[in-house]
Protein backbone atom coordinates (compact mmCIF):
# COMPACT_ATOMS: atom_id res chain seq x y z
CA UNK A 1 0.00 0.00 0.00
CA UNK A 2 2.58 2.27 0.64
CA UNK A 3 4.04 2.65 -2.75
CA UNK A 4 0.52 3.42 -3.96
CA UNK A 5 -0.68 6.51 -2.18
CA UNK A 6 0.64 10.26 -2.17
CA UNK A 7 2.86 10.65 0.70
CA UNK A 8 4.00 14.39 1.75
CA UNK A 9 7.63 14.69 1.90
CA UNK A 10 9.74 16.81 3.65
CA UNK A 11 13.43 17.64 3.96
CA UNK A 12 15.19 18.51 7.36
CA UNK A 13 18.74 18.63 8.12
CA UNK A 14 18.81 16.52 11.29
CA UNK A 15 16.54 13.37 12.01
CA UNK A 16 16.14 11.86 14.89
CA UNK A 17 14.32 8.81 15.80
CA UNK A 18 13.58 8.21 19.65
CA UNK A 19 12.73 11.00 21.85
CA UNK A 20 14.03 9.66 24.66
CA UNK A 21 17.19 10.37 26.46
CA UNK A 22 19.63 9.79 23.79
CA UNK A 23 17.31 11.41 21.16
CA UNK A 24 17.02 14.34 23.30
CA UNK A 25 20.13 15.09 24.35
CA UNK A 26 21.46 14.60 20.34
CA UNK A 27 18.98 17.30 19.94
CA UNK A 28 20.14 19.91 22.39
CA UNK A 29 23.82 19.38 21.42
CA UNK A 30 23.15 20.08 18.19
CA UNK A 31 21.02 22.95 19.12
CA UNK A 32 23.60 24.55 21.14
CA UNK A 33 26.72 24.03 19.15
CA UNK A 34 23.94 26.08 16.07
CA UNK A 35 23.91 28.77 18.91
CA UNK A 36 28.08 28.43 19.55
CA UNK A 37 28.56 28.64 16.01
CA UNK A 38 25.88 32.28 14.94
CA UNK A 39 27.12 33.97 18.07
CA UNK A 40 31.31 33.64 16.98
CA UNK A 41 29.98 33.85 13.27
CA UNK A 42 27.40 36.62 12.46
CA UNK A 43 28.15 37.27 9.28
CA UNK A 44 27.32 33.51 8.02
CA UNK A 45 24.93 32.30 11.08
CA UNK A 46 23.05 29.00 9.59
CA UNK A 47 19.58 27.44 10.89
CA UNK A 48 19.26 23.88 10.42
CA UNK A 49 16.47 21.75 11.06
CA UNK A 50 16.23 19.61 13.44
CA UNK A 51 13.36 16.99 13.68
CA UNK A 52 12.50 14.17 16.64
CA UNK A 53 10.29 11.48 16.30
CA UNK A 54 8.72 10.18 19.31
CA UNK A 55 6.44 7.52 18.49
CA UNK A 56 4.54 7.86 22.19
CA UNK A 57 1.25 10.27 22.32
CA UNK A 58 3.77 12.60 23.99
CA UNK A 59 7.57 12.72 25.19
CA UNK A 60 7.84 10.56 28.07
CA UNK A 61 4.78 8.32 27.93
CA UNK A 62 6.69 5.43 27.32
CA UNK A 63 9.72 5.80 29.13
CA UNK A 64 10.89 3.23 31.98
CA UNK A 65 13.43 2.65 33.68
CA UNK A 66 14.78 2.24 37.45
CA UNK A 67 15.74 4.89 37.61
CA UNK A 68 18.86 6.02 39.96
CA UNK A 69 21.01 8.47 37.10
CA UNK A 70 24.76 9.28 37.18
CA UNK A 71 24.45 12.52 36.51
CA UNK A 72 27.75 12.71 34.63
CA UNK A 73 26.40 13.11 31.12
CA UNK A 74 23.70 15.88 32.45
CA UNK A 75 25.84 18.28 33.74
CA UNK A 76 28.35 18.46 30.59
CA UNK A 77 24.94 18.84 28.73
CA UNK A 78 22.90 20.81 30.65
CA UNK A 79 25.10 22.22 33.61
CA UNK A 80 22.26 24.69 34.87
CA UNK A 81 19.81 21.36 34.90
CA UNK A 82 18.92 22.59 38.25
CA UNK A 83 18.19 26.06 37.45
CA UNK A 84 16.01 24.73 34.66
CA UNK A 85 14.01 22.64 37.14
CA UNK A 86 15.13 19.59 36.08
CA UNK A 87 13.13 17.06 37.98
CA UNK A 88 15.56 15.45 40.36
CA UNK A 89 13.45 13.46 43.24
CA UNK A 90 16.20 12.97 45.59
CA UNK A 91 19.69 12.30 45.84
CA UNK A 92 21.36 9.12 46.95
CA UNK A 93 20.73 8.60 50.93
CA UNK A 94 21.18 5.62 51.88
CA UNK A 95 22.34 2.25 50.24
CA UNK A 96 22.09 -1.82 50.97
CA UNK A 97 22.67 -4.97 49.40
CA UNK A 98 20.79 -8.05 50.44
CA UNK A 99 20.55 -11.73 49.45
CA UNK A 100 17.10 -13.16 50.32
CA UNK A 101 16.41 -16.46 51.26
CA UNK A 102 12.97 -17.77 51.21
CA UNK A 103 11.89 -16.39 54.59
CA UNK A 104 14.67 -14.06 55.60
CA UNK A 105 17.02 -11.66 54.82
CA UNK A 106 21.00 -11.21 54.86
CA UNK A 107 22.58 -8.02 54.39
CA UNK A 108 25.79 -7.51 52.39
CA UNK A 109 28.33 -6.63 55.28
CA UNK A 110 30.46 -4.25 52.33
CA UNK A 111 28.67 -2.56 49.49
CA UNK A 112 29.90 -4.39 46.04
CA UNK A 113 31.32 -1.73 44.00
CA UNK A 114 28.78 -1.90 41.14
CA UNK A 115 25.81 -1.33 43.69
CA UNK A 116 27.66 2.23 44.67
CA UNK A 117 25.21 5.06 44.31
CA UNK A 118 26.63 7.71 46.50
CA UNK A 119 26.55 11.10 44.21
CA UNK A 120 23.79 9.16 41.91
CA UNK A 121 20.07 10.92 41.46
CA UNK A 122 16.50 9.34 41.95
CA UNK A 123 14.33 10.48 39.15
CA UNK A 124 11.90 9.08 37.21
CA UNK A 125 12.26 8.71 33.77
CA UNK A 126 9.28 9.42 32.40
CA UNK A 127 9.28 12.80 34.19
CA UNK A 128 12.77 13.29 33.30
CA UNK A 129 12.36 12.58 29.38
CA UNK A 130 9.67 15.53 29.40
CA UNK A 131 11.77 18.04 31.24
CA UNK A 132 14.61 16.89 28.36
CA UNK A 133 11.68 17.16 25.33
CA UNK A 134 10.76 21.01 26.50
CA UNK A 135 14.40 22.09 27.22
CA UNK A 136 14.74 20.29 23.38
CA UNK A 137 11.80 22.59 22.26
CA UNK A 138 12.40 25.54 23.66
CA UNK A 139 15.61 25.60 21.77
CA UNK A 140 14.15 25.27 18.68
CA UNK A 141 14.03 21.56 18.04
CA UNK A 142 10.68 19.91 16.29
CA UNK A 143 9.55 17.15 18.34
CA UNK A 144 6.74 15.06 16.34
CA UNK A 145 4.97 12.93 19.53
CA UNK A 146 2.80 10.26 18.06
CA UNK A 147 4.93 9.38 14.70
CA UNK A 148 6.55 5.89 14.44
CA UNK A 149 9.30 5.20 12.14
CA UNK A 150 8.43 2.43 10.35
CA UNK A 151 10.92 2.27 7.26
CA UNK A 152 14.34 3.28 7.13
CA UNK A 153 14.97 4.91 3.54
CA UNK A 154 17.73 4.57 1.14
CA UNK A 155 19.50 5.93 -1.85
CA UNK A 156 21.98 3.39 -2.92
CA UNK A 157 23.31 2.44 0.85
CA UNK A 158 23.18 5.15 2.11
CA UNK A 159 20.28 5.89 4.66
CA UNK A 160 18.38 9.35 3.32
CA UNK A 161 15.46 9.35 6.05
CA UNK A 162 12.35 7.30 7.07
CA UNK A 163 8.60 6.90 6.54
CA UNK A 164 6.53 7.18 9.60
CA UNK A 165 3.61 5.58 9.85
CA UNK A 166 -0.02 5.24 8.69
CA UNK A 167 -2.63 5.85 10.11
CA UNK A 168 -6.42 5.55 10.71
CA UNK A 169 -5.91 1.86 9.09
CA UNK A 170 -8.67 -0.68 10.08
CA UNK A 171 -7.90 -4.19 11.24
CA UNK A 172 -7.63 -5.66 8.04
CA UNK A 173 -5.46 -2.72 6.76
CA UNK A 174 -8.17 -0.69 4.71
CA UNK A 175 -8.12 2.96 5.52
CA UNK A 176 -10.99 4.04 7.10
CA UNK A 177 -12.33 7.98 6.80
CA UNK A 178 -9.53 9.57 9.45
CA UNK A 179 -6.85 8.21 7.44
CA UNK A 180 -3.73 9.94 7.03
CA UNK A 181 -0.68 8.65 5.38
CA UNK A 182 2.64 8.53 6.28
CA UNK A 183 5.30 11.21 5.54
CA UNK A 184 8.80 10.96 3.70
CA UNK A 185 11.39 12.87 6.25
CA UNK A 186 14.17 13.31 4.37
CA UNK A 187 17.39 14.13 6.08
CA UNK A 188 21.08 14.62 5.76
CA UNK A 189 21.95 12.92 8.89
CA UNK A 190 19.49 10.18 10.33
CA UNK A 191 20.61 9.24 14.62
CA UNK A 192 18.73 6.24 15.76
CA UNK A 193 18.04 6.81 19.00
CA UNK A 194 14.68 4.57 19.54
CA UNK A 195 15.74 2.43 22.38
CA UNK A 196 16.34 -1.05 23.37
CA UNK A 197 15.59 -3.48 20.47
CA UNK A 198 14.64 -0.89 17.76
CA UNK A 199 12.40 -2.15 15.57
CA UNK A 200 13.60 0.15 12.65
CA UNK A 201 16.89 -0.08 13.62
CA UNK A 202 16.69 -3.74 14.18
CA UNK A 203 16.43 -4.17 10.17
CA UNK A 204 18.39 -1.55 9.38
CA UNK A 205 21.46 -3.49 10.70
CA UNK A 206 20.52 -6.62 8.93
CA UNK A 207 20.67 -4.59 5.70
CA UNK A 208 24.11 -3.16 6.30
CA UNK A 209 25.44 -5.82 8.30
CA UNK A 210 25.99 -3.84 10.96
CA UNK A 211 26.69 -6.35 13.73
CA UNK A 212 29.21 -8.80 11.48
CA UNK A 213 31.39 -9.86 14.07
CA UNK A 214 30.29 -8.73 17.42
CA UNK A 215 28.00 -10.31 20.16
CA UNK A 216 24.52 -11.22 19.43
CA UNK A 217 22.06 -8.71 21.36
CA UNK A 218 21.02 -10.15 24.81
CA UNK A 219 18.79 -8.62 26.84
CA UNK A 220 16.63 -8.34 30.64
CA UNK A 221 13.42 -8.22 31.39
CA UNK A 222 12.38 -4.98 33.90
CA UNK A 223 9.00 -4.63 35.64
CA UNK A 224 8.54 -1.95 38.41
CA UNK A 225 5.65 -0.80 40.62
CA UNK A 226 5.43 2.55 42.21
CA UNK A 227 4.07 2.14 45.68
CA UNK A 228 2.31 4.89 48.02
CA UNK A 229 3.17 3.93 51.33
CA UNK A 230 1.24 5.39 55.11
CA UNK A 231 2.74 9.01 55.92
CA UNK A 232 6.00 8.88 57.30
CA UNK A 233 6.98 5.63 56.27
CA UNK A 234 8.39 6.28 53.36
CA UNK A 235 13.04 7.20 53.16
CA UNK A 236 13.80 8.97 49.87
CA UNK A 237 16.65 8.77 48.62
CA UNK A 238 17.13 4.92 49.91
CA UNK A 239 18.55 2.72 47.28
CA UNK A 240 18.51 -1.53 47.98
CA UNK A 241 18.95 -4.39 45.85
CA UNK A 242 18.32 -8.00 46.37
CA UNK A 243 19.40 -10.78 44.73
CA UNK A 244 17.90 -14.75 45.38
CA UNK A 245 14.35 -15.10 46.56
CA UNK A 246 11.88 -15.20 44.38
CA UNK A 247 13.74 -16.45 41.74
CA UNK A 248 14.26 -19.85 41.37
CA UNK A 249 15.71 -20.55 37.62
CA UNK A 250 17.93 -18.00 36.09
CA UNK A 251 19.67 -14.63 36.62
CA UNK A 252 18.21 -11.75 38.36
CA UNK A 253 17.69 -9.05 41.00
CA UNK A 254 15.32 -6.35 42.65
CA UNK A 255 15.15 -2.89 42.90
CA UNK A 256 14.32 -0.41 45.41
CA UNK A 257 14.02 3.27 45.27
CA UNK A 258 13.01 5.69 47.68
CA UNK A 259 10.89 8.70 46.37
CA UNK A 260 10.39 12.19 48.18
CA UNK A 261 6.02 12.04 49.60
CA UNK A 262 6.43 8.38 50.86
CA UNK A 263 6.48 6.57 47.76
CA UNK A 264 8.44 3.68 46.83
CA UNK A 265 9.89 1.68 43.83
CA UNK A 266 10.29 -1.78 44.22
CA UNK A 267 11.04 -3.70 40.37
CA UNK A 268 12.40 -6.91 39.58
CA UNK A 269 14.79 -7.55 36.48
CA UNK A 270 15.45 -10.73 34.82
CA UNK A 271 17.84 -12.20 32.20
CA UNK A 272 16.23 -13.44 28.92
CA UNK A 273 18.81 -15.95 28.31
CA UNK A 274 17.35 -18.43 31.19
CA UNK A 275 16.19 -21.42 30.09
CA UNK A 276 12.66 -21.30 32.02
CA UNK A 277 9.59 -21.38 29.68
CA UNK A 278 7.70 -20.17 32.80
CA UNK A 279 9.99 -17.03 33.55
CA UNK A 280 6.57 -14.64 34.44
CA UNK A 281 8.20 -11.30 35.84
CA UNK A 282 5.32 -10.17 36.72
CA UNK A 283 4.25 -13.07 38.72
CA UNK A 284 8.13 -12.68 40.44
CA UNK A 285 7.28 -9.22 41.50
CA UNK A 286 3.94 -9.89 43.47
CA UNK A 287 5.83 -13.39 45.25
CA UNK A 288 8.41 -10.66 46.04
CA UNK A 289 5.99 -8.50 48.03
CA UNK A 290 5.06 -11.77 50.36
CA UNK A 291 8.83 -11.82 51.48
CA UNK A 292 8.90 -10.91 55.45
CA UNK A 293 11.32 -7.97 54.30
CA UNK A 294 9.19 -7.02 51.98
CA UNK A 295 5.94 -7.15 54.01
CA UNK A 296 7.29 -4.95 56.48
CA UNK A 297 8.84 -2.22 54.15
CA UNK A 298 5.31 -2.20 52.17
CA UNK A 299 2.96 -2.50 54.97
CA UNK A 300 -0.53 -0.58 54.07
CA UNK A 301 0.94 0.54 50.94
CA UNK A 302 -0.70 0.88 47.48
CA UNK A 303 0.55 0.38 44.05
CA UNK A 304 -0.41 3.38 41.90
CA UNK A 305 1.96 2.50 38.64
CA UNK A 306 2.93 -0.27 37.11
CA UNK A 307 4.92 -0.83 33.77
CA UNK A 308 7.63 -3.25 31.91
CA UNK A 309 10.71 -3.08 29.41
CA UNK A 310 13.60 -5.22 28.50
CA UNK A 311 16.74 -3.39 28.32
CA UNK A 312 20.25 -4.72 27.00
CA UNK A 313 21.86 -6.37 28.57
CA UNK A 314 25.03 -7.67 25.99
CA UNK A 315 27.31 -4.32 26.41
CA UNK A 316 30.58 -3.24 24.69
CA UNK A 317 30.79 -6.66 22.47
CA UNK A 318 27.35 -6.43 21.37
CA UNK A 319 27.41 -3.00 20.33
CA UNK A 320 27.01 -3.04 16.92
CA UNK A 321 28.49 -0.28 13.88
CA UNK A 322 28.03 3.05 15.25
CA UNK A 323 27.74 4.73 11.70
CA UNK A 324 27.14 4.52 8.15
CA UNK A 325 26.55 6.59 5.08
CA UNK A 326 24.36 9.24 6.79
CA UNK A 327 23.08 7.57 9.72
CA UNK A 328 24.37 6.88 13.78
CA UNK A 329 22.90 4.95 16.78
CA UNK A 330 23.32 5.73 19.83
CA UNK A 331 21.79 4.78 23.41
CA UNK A 332 19.99 1.73 24.01
CA UNK A 333 19.62 0.92 20.40
CA UNK A 334 22.96 0.83 20.19
CA UNK A 335 23.05 -2.08 23.49
CA UNK A 336 25.03 0.86 25.42
CA UNK A 337 23.87 -0.12 29.05
CA UNK A 338 26.41 -0.87 31.42
CA UNK A 339 24.37 -3.88 33.08
CA UNK A 340 26.33 -5.01 36.25
CA UNK A 341 25.79 -1.46 37.43
CA UNK A 342 22.08 -1.07 36.40
CA UNK A 343 23.09 1.95 34.65
CA UNK A 344 21.91 3.20 30.96
CA UNK A 345 20.63 6.74 31.28
CA UNK A 346 24.14 8.56 31.27
CA UNK A 347 25.61 6.58 28.28
CA UNK A 348 22.72 6.96 26.43
CA UNK A 349 22.68 11.25 27.02
CA UNK A 350 25.93 10.89 26.48
CA UNK A 351 26.18 8.83 23.29
CA UNK A 352 23.55 10.87 22.25
CA UNK A 353 25.62 14.33 22.87
CA UNK A 354 28.22 12.78 21.04
CA UNK A 355 26.08 12.03 17.99
CA UNK A 356 24.65 15.71 17.99
CA UNK A 357 28.51 16.96 18.55
CA UNK A 358 29.36 15.27 15.27
CA UNK A 359 26.07 16.05 13.30
CA UNK A 360 26.76 19.76 14.11
CA UNK A 361 30.54 19.16 12.15
CA UNK A 362 29.07 16.81 9.57
CA UNK A 363 26.22 19.60 8.76
CA UNK A 364 28.80 22.59 8.50
CA UNK A 365 30.95 20.45 6.46
CA UNK A 366 27.80 19.71 4.38
CA UNK A 367 29.23 16.32 4.65
CA UNK A 368 27.32 13.16 5.75
CA UNK A 369 29.52 10.35 4.18
CA UNK A 370 30.54 7.76 6.27
CA UNK A 371 34.62 8.89 6.26
CA UNK A 372 32.46 12.30 8.20
CA UNK A 373 30.32 10.37 10.76
CA UNK A 374 33.07 8.51 11.87
CA UNK A 375 34.39 10.70 14.58
CA UNK A 376 31.09 9.72 16.19
CA UNK A 377 32.68 6.07 16.83
CA UNK A 378 36.27 7.70 17.85
CA UNK A 379 34.37 10.13 20.24
CA UNK A 380 32.66 7.22 21.89
CA UNK A 381 35.98 5.14 22.14
CA UNK A 382 37.59 7.94 23.89
CA UNK A 383 34.46 9.02 26.18
CA UNK A 384 33.47 7.46 29.56
CA UNK A 385 31.09 5.37 27.51
CA UNK A 386 33.80 3.03 26.26
CA UNK A 387 35.32 3.08 29.63
CA UNK A 388 32.32 2.33 31.58
CA UNK A 389 31.49 -1.01 29.02
CA UNK A 390 35.02 -1.87 28.72
CA UNK A 391 35.24 -2.63 32.14
CA UNK A 392 32.02 -5.07 32.22
CA UNK A 393 32.32 -6.23 28.58
CA UNK A 394 32.72 -9.87 30.32
CA UNK A 395 29.96 -9.56 32.71
CA UNK A 396 26.91 -10.76 31.08
CA UNK A 397 28.69 -13.70 29.46
CA UNK A 398 30.05 -14.92 32.62
CA UNK A 399 27.35 -14.19 35.39
CA UNK A 400 24.72 -15.78 32.63
CA UNK A 401 26.31 -18.94 34.05
CA UNK A 402 24.85 -18.41 37.45
CA UNK A 403 25.57 -15.68 40.61
CA UNK A 404 26.96 -18.34 42.60
CA UNK A 405 29.35 -20.39 39.58
CA UNK A 406 30.79 -17.41 38.48
CA UNK A 407 31.17 -14.79 41.23
CA UNK A 408 34.93 -16.04 41.58
CA UNK A 409 35.43 -15.37 37.67
CA UNK A 410 33.64 -11.61 38.04
CA UNK A 411 35.57 -10.96 41.08
CA UNK A 412 38.40 -11.62 38.88
CA UNK A 413 36.96 -9.70 36.34
CA UNK A 414 36.56 -6.80 39.03
CA UNK A 415 40.63 -6.14 39.56
CA UNK A 416 41.36 -6.57 35.87
CA UNK A 417 39.59 -4.36 34.29
CA UNK A 418 36.83 -6.57 33.24
CA UNK A 419 39.23 -9.14 31.32
CA UNK A 420 38.54 -11.80 33.76
CA UNK A 421 40.48 -15.04 32.57
CA UNK A 422 39.15 -15.36 28.27
CA UNK A 423 38.65 -11.64 26.19
CA UNK A 424 36.51 -11.15 24.71
CA UNK A 425 33.90 -13.81 25.61
CA UNK A 426 31.19 -14.96 23.30
CA UNK A 427 27.65 -15.30 23.78
CA UNK A 428 26.83 -18.48 21.92
CA UNK A 429 23.44 -18.07 21.92
CA UNK A 430 20.63 -15.94 21.24
CA UNK A 431 17.80 -15.39 24.28
CA UNK A 432 14.92 -17.08 22.13
CA UNK A 433 16.98 -20.19 21.70
CA UNK A 434 17.81 -21.08 25.66
CA UNK A 435 14.04 -21.93 26.34
CA UNK A 436 13.59 -25.76 27.22
CA UNK A 437 11.02 -28.04 27.25
CA UNK A 438 8.99 -27.39 30.69
CA UNK A 439 9.76 -31.30 31.32
CA UNK A 440 13.92 -30.41 31.36
CA UNK A 441 13.14 -27.30 33.68
CA UNK A 442 10.39 -27.99 36.17
CA UNK A 443 9.53 -31.80 35.60
CA UNK A 444 5.90 -32.86 37.09
CA UNK A 445 5.76 -29.70 39.01
CA UNK A 446 5.99 -27.63 35.69
CA UNK A 447 3.94 -29.66 33.96
CA UNK A 448 1.04 -29.01 36.83
CA UNK A 449 2.17 -25.36 36.33
CA UNK A 450 -1.11 -23.16 37.78
CA UNK A 451 -1.11 -19.69 37.38
CA UNK A 452 -2.52 -20.02 40.62
CA UNK A 453 0.47 -19.47 42.09
CA UNK A 454 0.21 -15.87 42.47
CA UNK A 455 -0.63 -14.08 45.89
CA UNK A 456 -4.13 -13.57 46.06
CA UNK A 457 -4.94 -10.31 44.41
CA UNK A 458 -5.87 -7.32 46.87
CA UNK A 459 -6.40 -4.14 44.69
CA UNK A 460 -3.99 -2.53 46.96
CA UNK A 461 -0.42 -4.06 46.94
CA UNK A 462 -1.33 -7.43 44.93
CA UNK A 463 -2.73 -7.29 41.36
CA UNK A 464 -3.42 -9.70 38.49
CA UNK A 465 -1.27 -8.95 35.20
CA UNK A 466 -4.93 -7.68 33.70
CA UNK A 467 -5.26 -5.20 36.95
CA UNK A 468 -1.74 -4.37 36.54
CA UNK A 469 -1.98 -3.39 32.68
CA UNK A 470 -4.60 -1.01 33.39
CA UNK A 471 -2.08 0.85 35.77
CA UNK A 472 0.15 1.37 32.69
CA UNK A 473 -2.78 3.38 30.74
CA UNK A 474 -1.73 1.93 27.50
CA UNK A 475 -4.30 2.00 24.56
CA UNK A 476 -4.19 1.03 20.65
CA UNK A 477 -7.00 1.58 18.91
CA UNK A 478 -9.35 -1.69 18.61
CA UNK A 479 -9.57 -1.52 14.70
CA UNK A 480 -6.03 -1.11 13.87
CA UNK A 481 -3.70 -3.64 12.53
CA UNK A 482 -2.38 -6.22 15.19
CA UNK A 483 1.35 -4.39 15.08
CA UNK A 484 2.27 -8.19 16.97
CA UNK A 485 2.90 -10.64 13.54
CA UNK A 486 2.67 -14.47 14.38
CA UNK A 487 4.63 -16.05 11.85
CA UNK A 488 2.76 -19.63 12.13
CA UNK A 489 0.22 -20.16 14.43
CA UNK A 490 0.45 -24.04 14.32
CA UNK A 491 3.64 -24.39 16.07
CA UNK A 492 2.23 -22.85 18.97
CA UNK A 493 -0.66 -25.24 18.82
CA UNK A 494 1.17 -28.63 18.00
CA UNK A 495 4.53 -27.61 19.59
CA UNK A 496 5.33 -24.77 21.41
CA UNK A 497 2.07 -25.26 24.16
CA UNK A 498 2.34 -29.34 24.43
CA UNK A 499 5.95 -28.53 25.52
CA UNK A 500 6.60 -25.34 26.50
CA UNK A 501 3.66 -24.09 28.32
CA UNK A 502 3.51 -21.17 25.63
CA UNK A 503 5.85 -18.89 27.36
CA UNK A 504 4.62 -15.84 25.38
CA UNK A 505 1.65 -16.54 28.04
CA UNK A 506 3.98 -16.16 31.33
CA UNK A 507 6.99 -13.78 29.89
CA UNK A 508 4.47 -10.98 28.48
CA UNK A 509 4.28 -8.34 31.37
CA UNK A 510 1.15 -7.64 29.82
CA UNK A 511 -1.26 -10.79 29.56
CA UNK A 512 -1.00 -9.88 25.70
CA UNK A 513 -1.16 -13.66 24.83
CA UNK A 514 -3.55 -16.82 26.05
CA UNK A 515 -4.09 -19.90 24.75
CA UNK A 516 -7.56 -20.64 24.17
CA UNK A 517 -9.94 -22.98 23.32
CA UNK A 518 -9.78 -23.67 19.92
CA UNK A 519 -13.33 -23.97 18.26
CA UNK A 520 -12.52 -26.08 14.76
CA UNK A 521 -10.10 -28.26 17.41
CA UNK A 522 -11.68 -29.01 20.49
CA UNK A 523 -8.78 -31.19 21.78
CA UNK A 524 -6.04 -27.85 21.87
CA UNK A 525 -5.71 -24.68 22.21
CA UNK A 526 -5.00 -22.08 20.03
CA UNK A 527 -2.84 -18.52 20.42
CA UNK A 528 -5.12 -15.62 20.50
CA UNK A 529 -3.49 -12.26 21.19
CA UNK A 530 -4.61 -8.94 23.01
CA UNK A 531 -2.39 -6.62 21.02
CA UNK A 532 -4.02 -3.48 22.57
CA UNK A 533 -2.63 -3.92 25.86
CA UNK A 534 0.63 -4.41 24.46
CA UNK A 535 3.28 -1.95 26.52
CA UNK A 536 5.70 -2.31 23.87
CA UNK A 537 8.50 -3.91 26.01
CA UNK A 538 9.68 -6.06 23.34
CA UNK A 539 10.18 -9.36 25.09
CA UNK A 540 8.07 -11.43 22.46
CA UNK A 541 10.18 -10.36 20.06
CA UNK A 542 13.37 -11.33 22.03
CA UNK A 543 12.15 -14.69 23.79
CA UNK A 544 9.58 -16.34 21.53
CA UNK A 545 11.24 -19.91 21.65
CA UNK A 546 10.55 -20.46 17.81
CA UNK A 547 11.11 -16.56 16.65
CA UNK A 548 7.94 -16.64 15.99
CA UNK A 549 6.58 -13.36 16.40
CA UNK A 550 7.61 -10.05 14.88
CA UNK A 551 7.14 -6.79 16.83
CA UNK A 552 6.39 -4.21 14.33
CA UNK A 553 5.33 -0.30 14.99
CA UNK A 554 1.49 -0.05 15.64
CA UNK A 555 -0.04 3.22 14.75
CA UNK A 556 1.75 5.82 16.01
CA UNK A 557 0.35 7.69 19.78
CA UNK A 558 -0.38 4.23 20.74
CA UNK A 559 1.20 1.96 24.12
CA UNK A 560 2.04 3.31 27.62
CA UNK A 561 0.82 6.24 29.01
CA UNK A 562 3.86 6.56 32.10
CA UNK A 563 3.54 9.37 34.00
CA UNK A 564 5.76 8.38 37.49
CA UNK A 565 7.83 5.49 35.72
FE1 LIG B 1 5.03 -20.31 21.75
FE2 LIG B 1 5.97 -18.24 20.47
FE3 LIG B 1 3.60 -19.27 19.79
FE4 LIG B 1 3.89 -17.94 22.06
S1 LIG B 1 4.12 -17.10 20.01
S2 LIG B 1 2.82 -19.89 21.78
S3 LIG B 1 5.95 -18.51 22.67
S4 LIG B 1 5.58 -20.26 19.57
FE1 LIG C 1 5.89 -6.89 25.62
FE2 LIG C 1 5.29 -8.36 23.47
FE3 LIG C 1 3.73 -8.38 25.62
FE4 LIG C 1 3.84 -6.23 24.04
S1 LIG C 1 3.09 -8.22 23.49
S2 LIG C 1 3.88 -6.22 26.27
S3 LIG C 1 5.98 -6.24 23.47
S4 LIG C 1 5.82 -9.14 25.49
Amino acid sequence: MSTEIQREEMEVDVLIVGGGSAGLSAAIKFQQMVGAHNEKSTDNPVEPMVVVLEKASEVGAHSLSGAVMNPSALEDLIPDYKERGCPILSEVTKEAVYYLGDDYQVKAPILPPPFKNHGNKVISISQFNRWLGTQAEEMGVHVFAGFSAVEALYEGDKICGVRTGDRGLDKDGNPKDNFEPGMIIKAGVTIFADGTRSPIFKRVSEKLNLREGKNPEVFELGVKEVIQLPKGKGVAGEVIHTLGFPLRKGIGGTFVYGLPDDQIVVGLCAYLDTEDPLLDPHRELQKLKTHPFFRKKLEGGEVIGYGGKTLPAGGWYSMPKLYHHGMMVSGDAASMVDVKKLKGVHLAMKSGTLAGETAFEAYLKGDYSEGTLKAYDQKIQSSFVKEELWQTRNFHQTISKGVFASAPEIALQEITGGRGLFDNMPIEHMDYETTLPVLDVWGIEGLNHKENQLPEPDSKLFFDKLSSVYMTGTMHDEDSPNHLKLQNGSICQDVCFPKFKSPCNHFCPANVYEMIPDDQAPEKKKLQINYTNCIHCQTCDIKCPFNNIDWTLPEGGGGPNYQIM
